[in-house]
């Protein structure tokens, strides 16, 4: 249940009613809303005094539920995304490299038009013996891409230890499939304000992928776009799964912007483009992209990334397929 209080009222006694209800206290834009389990279905009479209005809720997806709220967006400078009318390319290769590698995939991107550049400098590798990214010296390395180019950024956090130095300098901060589940990097970033990317776990039910994303939204940050990056399933000739039923989910019962990541669910090059076509034909808010200068000789997810003719060629069929939709690439 999501509770409003009247404009005024005595904070001791929201606290006593907070603390009767095991509530979660949030405190967004301004407002104070009391946040209980949805297991609770009506506020204690004696408090009816105090509440403007209460929300009874079929589950804990409470915050980023559509009958809550329809529709939240990100802001991120001059763009807005989860407006309905936009899906927001967001690409670049998996990590960062070298200097010359993430300058030359963002001259290639800005020359296309491309706003935001996607990389990793934290990476959550399955093996501990294969690059692990570059750490600070590639987040260094971006800030100065994005002075340049006039990029906006996007990269990734895998643990606590530097969730806050990739907060001071990402414009959007990414939470992987694996440190989906870390409650602390969700709390702090949910302090912070700027935008976050949570991916859904491989192995995750949309109920937790989204309760993860109430982590964030109940510590104040709004700013939450959710990416379906593909599932663990019976099937292993391709990486991952791309959960597409689970998109039409997302769109149909939560406010949050939705992005897809066709790369990683493939695995594989050849099927990237044809996903992506799909994923934009169903009206989405973003996507991300891997491409690489020489993707053969990339330090991590070698065979889905797209060399720049392919990624160009892909972008020139997207148009027409977002247009049919309503939509504008951005
Ligand atoms: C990535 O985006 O490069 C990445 C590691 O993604 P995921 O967390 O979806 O595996
Ligand atoms: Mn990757």
């Amino acid at each position: 249940m999501i509770i409003h209080f009247k404009k005024g009222t005595d904070p001791a006694r929201i606290d006593q009613l907070t603390n009767r209800l095991n509530g979660l206290l949030v405190h967004l834009a301004g407002d104070t809303r009391l946040i209980t389990s949805s297991k609770i279905k009506s506020p204690p009479t004696e408090f009816a005094d105090i509440i403007d209005q209460f929300f009874v809720m079929e589950s804990d997806i409470q915050l980023a539920h559509k009958t809550y709220l329809n529709r939240r967006t990100i802001q991120l400078n001059d763009l807005t995304i989860g407006n309905g009318e936009n899906t927001h390319l967001m690409a670049g290769p998996c990590s960062v490299e070298s200097w010359e590698q993430i300058d030359q995939t963002a001259a290639f991107l800005k020359n296309l038009g491309i706003r935001t550049l996607r990389a990793g400098c934290f990476k959550p590798r399955t093996s501990p013996y294969t690059f692990q990214g570059l750490g600070e010296a590639g987040l260094e390395m971006l800030v100065k891409i994005r002075e340049k180019h006039g990029l906006n950024i996007i990269t990734e956090v895998k643990d606590s230890t530097h969730v806050d130095v990739v907060l001071e300098h990402t414009d959007i901060v990414q939470i992987g499939t694996k440190a989906m589940y870390d409650t602390s990097i969700l709390k702090t970033c949910g302090k912070s304000s700027k935008p976050v990317l949570l991916k859904r776990g491989f192995g995750t039910t949309l109920q937790e992928f989204v309760q993860a994303a109430e982590f964030i939204l109940s510590q104040g940050n709004t700013q939450v776009i959710l990416c379906e990056r593909g599932i663990r399933t019976f099937e292993n000739k391709t990486r991952f799964t791309l959960d597409l039923t689970g998109v039409a989910y997302l769109k149909e019962f939560t406010n949050l912007p939705v992005v897809v990541d066709p790369s990683h669910a493939m695995g594989y090059r050849y099927g990237v483009p044809d996903l992506t076509r799909a994923a934009v034909a169903m009206g989405i808010d973003g996507l991300l992209i891997e491409t690489h200068p020489a993707p053969e000789q990339a330090l991590s997810d070698a065979a889905q990334q797209l060399n720049f003719d392919e990624f160009e060629t892909m972008y020139h069929s997207l148009e027409p397929v977002a247009r049919a939709v309503g939509r504008t690439i951005v």
